[in-house]
C-alpha cells in the first residue's frame, strides 16, 4: 500500500524579498494555504502539539492567524476568539496599542469572549518582533485570562520576539524557522 509522502511546512513557502519594502524577506503563508494539504496538514501539527497543554480557548489574530486559528478551534472543539485591528468588533471591547517600526496600531477583543480564569491559546501565523503578539497577551490577560501556549507557523528568531513572549513566560511553539528578517 502506498504511503501519503512526508510534508513540508517550510519547502510550502515562498520568500518573496524586498516586499513589502527593501531588505524585508516576506514569509508568505499563503503558499502554504495553496497546497491542498497545507491547512491540514498544520492544524495536525498544532493539534499535536497541544495534546499536552490543558486549554479552554483560542484566540487568533486577525489576518493570517484567524485561518490557523479557526482550523485548529474547529479541530479541536474549543471556541475562537477573533483579535481584530481597531474598529471591526461591534460589541463591547477593549483595546490594546503596538508600536510598528513606524506609528502606532490598534488591536482590540470583545470583553465578553474571555471569562476570568480562561487558560487561551494564542495563534498567528508568523512571529518576528512579537509587537503583535504581545499586545495580544496584554489584551487576554487584562480580561483575566491566561496564555498557556502561542502558536506560529513561521519564526524569525533573530527578531526576538520568541525570546520576548518566553521571558514573559509563555510557551513559544514554532513549526518552522528563517533566519533574518
Ligand atoms: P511582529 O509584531 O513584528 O512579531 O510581526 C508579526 C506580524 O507581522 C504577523 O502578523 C505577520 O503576519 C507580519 N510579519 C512580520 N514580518 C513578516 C515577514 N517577514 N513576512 C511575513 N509576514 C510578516
Amino acid at each position: 500500500m502506498s504511503k501519503t509522502p512526508a510534508f513540508s511546512i517550510k519547502d510550502n513557502i515562498i520568500t518573496i524579498p524586498n516586499y513589502p519594502k527593501e531588505g524585508i524577506m516576506f514569509r508568505d503563508v499563503s503558499s502554504l494555504l495553496e497546497n491542498p494539504r497545507g491547512l491540514r496538514e498544520t492544524t495536525s501539527i498544532f493539534a499535536q502539539k497541544l495534546k499536552v497543554i490543558k486549554f479552554d480557548k483560542i484566540a487568533g489574530i486577525e489576518a493570517r492567524g484567524f485561518v490557523f486559528g479557526a482550523a485548529l478551534s474547529d479541530r479541536l472543539n474549543k471556541s475562537f476568539i477573533p483579535i481584530r485591528k481597531k474598529g471591526k468588533l461591534p460589541r463591547k471591547r477593549i483595546s490594546q496599542d503596538y508600536e510598528l517600526e513606524y506609528g502606532v496600531d490598534t488591536l482590540e477583543v470583545h470583553e465578553s469572549s474571555v471569562a476570568n480564569g480562561d487558560k487561551v491559546v494564542l495563534v498567528d501565523d508568523l512571529i518576528a518582533t512579537g509587537g503583535t503578539a504581545s499586545a495580544s497577551v496584554k489584551l487576554i490577560t487584562s480580561l483575566g485570562g491566561e496564555i498557556v501556549a502561542s502558536l506560529f507557523v513561521i519564526g524569525l528568531p533573530e527578531l526576538g520576539g520568541v525570546d520576548s513572549l518566553e521571558s514573559q513566560k509563555i510557551t513559544v511553539i514554532t513549526l518552522c524557522e528563517f533566519d533574518g528578517k
